[in-house]
């Protein structure tokens, strides 16, 4: 087995020496005879620590840890051959005839070193690889939780049955609108536009033939309607519109003309109703530019525009303008 061995490490160019467990040579390769500058056989048999002028303890100490281990395991002592400094020893426990050994190699330590980053350096990749592949991951379902959340906001301000926004959505529409009216000073108007004698549909056809309906009458409604113009569905067979920068007259006649698409439709209505065809009734408020209204009185007025377009028969609208001293101020 030793000379096994000592065939061995002679194919190996780096000084390598194996040592009994009190450190002296017991085989060593040309490479350790030149970095020693003596002869193989001179070498056999010398202490380890005398040739590399350490303490004796030091070294006894060092090579019973490398007994022990199963890695190479490597010491820092100050090498005096050939320059100083450079050099670390390397040791691995080994069995040598049935005999504890150790077997060392001496190593330049810029290449010890290497070995070492390169093995840091590939840890610090792995980690780095992991951490973006986390960061990107974060990123992921970031973008699909913010995807959700858009998809719910749209969710809730819209309603289910019209696919028209709902209360929410318009009320938001219409602080909005009404702030840019007042910092541009344009006039706008709001619609509330009612079906008429929808009761009377219900009863007479079902509630179900009344969803179609709703749903026919806010298609027909949004279709006529300017793409910024905010539309809803304000509640049960009620809709709102606000309409910016437009005189009271263009207001009414669009109204007019959504009024006349939805009779149009030709919906057979009940016999208990005022029209044979589904019909709707719509309550302006025009407020003109730079004056001091409040939404609250704005749908009140509204609100009265409608009541008197339903008293005068249904199927009309009926546009009031606001006024410090309109009758519906409270
Ligand atoms: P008017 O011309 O005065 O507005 O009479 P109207 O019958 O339309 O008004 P009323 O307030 O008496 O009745 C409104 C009806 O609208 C009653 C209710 O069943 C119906 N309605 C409200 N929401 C819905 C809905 O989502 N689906 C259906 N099918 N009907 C609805
Ligand atoms: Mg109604
Ligand atoms: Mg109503």
């Amino acid at each position: 087995m030793k000379g096994t061995l000592t065939e061995y490490i002679r194919l190996f160019p780096e000084p390598i020496a194996i040592v009994n467990s009190n450190g002296e040579i017991l085989a060593i390769n040309d490479g350790a005879s030149l970095f020693w500058q003596q002869d193989a056989q001179e070498l056999i048999g010398q202490s380890l620590a005398v040739l590399l002028q350490q303490s004796q303890d030091q070294v006894q100490a060092w090579l019973k840890l490398c007994q022990g281990n199963a890695q190479m395991l490597a010491a820092h002592f100050p090498i005096p051959q050939p320059e100083t400094n450079h050099w670390v020893i390397e040791g691995i426990g080994i069995n040598l005839d049935g005999e504890p050994a150790i077997l060392t190699r001496i190593v330049p330590s810029f290449c010890h070193n290497q070995q070492l980053l390169a093995a840091q350096l590939q840890q610090l990749q792995a980690e780095l690889a992991r951490q973006v592949a986390l960061v990107t991951e974060l990123q992921q379902r970031q973008q699909t939780l913010e995807q959700e959340r858009q998809q719910l906001q749209i969710l809730a301000q819209r309603d289910p049955l019209t696919a028209l926004g709902n209360r929410r959505f318009f009320d938001k529409a219409l602080s909005r609108l009404w702030q840019e009216a007042q910092v541009q000073g344009h006039p706008l108007t709001l619609a509330l536009i009612d079906i008429d004698d929808f009761k009377a549909y219900n009863d007479c056809y079902g509630h179900l033939a009344g969803d179609r309906v709703l749903q026919q009458v806010a298609h027909t409604l949004k279709a006529h309607v300017r793409s910024n113009d905010a539309i809803a569905r304000y509640g049960g067979e009620e809709f709102t519109l606000v309409l910016a920068c437009l005189s009271a007259e263009t207001a009414l006649q669009i109204l007019n003309r959504m009024r006349n698409h939805v009779r149009e439709l030709k919906i057979l209505q009940s016999k208990a109703a005022c029209h044979p065809y589904i019909t709707v009734s719509g309550g302006l408020c025009f407020v003109p530019a730079r004056n001091r209204a409040t939404l609250t009185e704005i749908f009140a007025i509204a609100d009265v525009a409608l009541y008197q377009a339903k008293q005068a028969g249904r199927d009309r609208c009926v546009l009031l303008t606001w006024s410090p001293n309109a009758p519906s101020n409270p």
